[in-house]
Parts: C-alpha cells; sequence; structure tokens
C-alpha cells in the first residue's frame, strides 16, 4: 500500500519535477511534492505508476479523495484532469502575465474549481505571490505550457 521509492522517483522524473495539476515546480517550494493516487485508494486505486502523479502540497491537500469537480459555467459534474490520461496544455493555459491558470475545456474549468489554481478561495491568492517571485526568477511557466494570447 506504500509506494516504493524506485515508483517515487520514476514519477518526479516522468513530472519533470512540476506539480502535474498546476505546474509549480518543486524546488522552488517549501514543501516536498507528494505521490498522488490519481484514482484514490481508498476507492480501489492502485500503486501502479499509471495511477500516480507528482501533485504539490495543496493541490493533493484540495483534490484529497475528489474525482469530479464542476464546470462553473455548466454546473455539470466533470472528471478532474488525468495527468496520465490527458495532455495539460489541451485543457490549461496560463493568463498573459503567467499568474493564472485557466482551464480552456469543462475538465480545465472543473479542475481549476475543484484545486482553486488560482487561490481564490483560499489563502489570499499566496499561489499567485509565489508564481510572481518564481517567473522573476526565470523558473515560470514551463516553457512548453501555451498562454493566452491578448
Ligand atoms: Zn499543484
Amino acid at each position: 500500500m506504500t509506494v516504493n521509492d524506485a515508483t517515487r522517483k520514476l514519477v518526479r522524473q516522468r513530472a519533470n519535477f512540476l506539480c502535474e495539476y498546476c505546474h509549480s515546480l518543486e524546488e522552488a517550494s517549501a514543501a516536498k511534492f507528494a505521490i498522488d493516487h490519481i484514482l484514490p485508494q481508498s476507492l480501489g486505486g492502485s500503486d501502479n505508476p499509471d495511477n500516480l502523479a507528482l501533485a504539490c502540497q495543496r493541490c493533493n491537500g484540495y483534490r484529497y479523495n475528489f474525482t469530479t469537480g464542476i464546470d462553473p459555467q455548466t454546473q455539470e459534474v466533470i472528471p478532474l484532469f488525468h495527468p496520465r490520461k490527458q495532455k495539460w496544455s489541451d485543457h490549461f493555459i496560463w493568463s498573459t502575465d503567467g499568474l493564472r491558470i485557466i482551464g480552456v475545456t469543462p475538465t480545465g474549468q472543473a479542475t481549476c474549481n475543484r484545486l482553486d489554481v488560482n487561490d481564490e478561495r483560499h489563502n489570499e491568492g499566496s499561489i499567485v505571490k509565489a508564481r510572481r517571485l518564481w517567473l522573476q526568477g526565470g523558473w515560470h511557466p514551463p516553457e512548453e505550457d501555451p498562454r493566452q494570447q491578448t
């Protein structure tokens, strides 16, 4: 029931040391990232690498045992973004200033909402403040991520 060290290493490297939900960089964060079970163990999810993702403490905490979120535009219940089966850039973009994640599909929007990826409901936007510093440091956002066009 515990993920072994070799698997942890694989998950970290595969994720390029980024949270697979909010693309925070582990090195720039105070807390070590968690190995997230995409289908939670409480719902029968396995320790197979196909069911694992690297997640920062905030995303891991907000995701908890949830596998769905609400699309704020339609109020529909939508499965959360699945880092193994879906591609981040198909569902999310960065705002022009690189500080906020914008969901561009129902999956993206439901995930942004559930994980509060821009700290709009919690922490007084502290993740946005951290991103501003990372941006100044040249670590953020990841180069391959799309940004909103003006
Ligand atoms: Zn995260």
